[in-house]
């Protein structure tokens, strides 16, 4: 088969950074239990290889926050996700004494920011619920207004007649532009910022630039991934006449049926390890 890939691949530098800090976390302090308080970043691989190097993935979805910090014992060590984290965790680890590293990515702090900076005139964040950037974004203040990307808002809730209005980083920004017209339409005077981070832009542009057709368009990234999930979606937009599939690894590919097809476009998520890129690959061009 004849594959293309779609660049910039490999992991953005947010997510170089958060995973570079964990294991250098761990190497300093290898006689310690190193807790990740939730996905350090999405992708299950990822979570694999920390795991088998002694850094170990707290489920922060099954249960109350306070209740997990409260098992973690006073000198195991803490690493906070590249999506940012609520801001009673730090409130929560430091009253424990618990040492804890933080790997919130700069494009979302850069986003707290503006939130905190702004908060007097009220926010309304366009993100998706339950995301942990969302919701560590929501904690910044009381005067943060959810748009969620799936459920909308209910306009009659904000009270703010001139809001910022401030997004996830990683939405799609050709859904975002719609939902900044709708916004306006409610709210003329908001102050639109538009905060998709650059890696995550630029994948969605150059799938958008792309002249050729393709038979398949593979998405390769996990299910939790928000960047892979929009690619995704502009994908299935953009090449309504092809196959596009999202698949995690190698594994969801074999399970696929492809003696028809004979092009292929790989895109992927900025947290999709490159190694499961290049064994799509090599499986695809051995094909026909
Ligand atoms: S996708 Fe964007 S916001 Fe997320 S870690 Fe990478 S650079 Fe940071």
């Amino acid at each position: 088969m004849k594959v293309t890939l779609l660049k910039p691949i490999g992991f953005c530098q947010g997510v170089i950074k958060a995973i570079s800090k964990a294991y250098q976390v761990k190497n300093a302090n290898k006689d310690k239990n190193v807790f990740v308080l939730g996905k350090l970043v999405h992708n299950e691989k990822v979570i694999k290889d920390l795991e088998s190097k002694g850094i170990f993935t707290l489920d922060v979805n099954s249960q109350d926050i306070s209740e997990i910090i409260k098992k973690i014992d006073e000198d195991d060590i803490v690493i906070l996700t590249a999506h940012g984290h609520s801001k009673n965790i730090e409130k929560l680890l430091d009253d424990r004494r618990i040492k804890y590293f933080d790997t919130t990515c700069e494009k979302v702090k850069e986003n707290m920011r503006i939130i905190k900076d702004n908060e007097a005139n009220g926010i309304i964040y366009i993100g998706k619920k339950n995301h942990p950037e969302t919701m560590a974004s929501l904690s910044v203040s009381n005067n943060v207004f959810l748009y969620d990307i799936n459920e909308g808002i209910d306009y009659s809730k904000v009270i703010f007649s001139s809001p910022v209005v401030i997004n996830q980083t990683t939405l799609s920004f050709l859904e975002i532009r719609k939902i900044h017209l709708d916004i306006l339409n409610h709210l003329p005077s908001a102050l639109i910022y538009d905060e998709v981070c650059n890696a995550t832009r630029l994948r969605q542009e150059m799938l958008l630039s792309k002249k050729e057709d393709y038979e398949i368009i593979f998405i390769v990234g996990s299910i939790h991934s928000s960047n892979t999930e929009q690619l995704y979606r502009i994908a299935k937009d953009r090449y309504k006449d092809s196959f596009v599939v999202k698949v995690n690894s190698l594994e969801d590919v074999k399970k696929l049926d492809l003696s028809n097809y004979h092009t292929c476009l790989i895109g992927s998520g900025t947290s999709t390890p490159l190694e499961i890129i290049e064994e799509i690959k090599d499986y695809l061009e051995g094909m026909n």
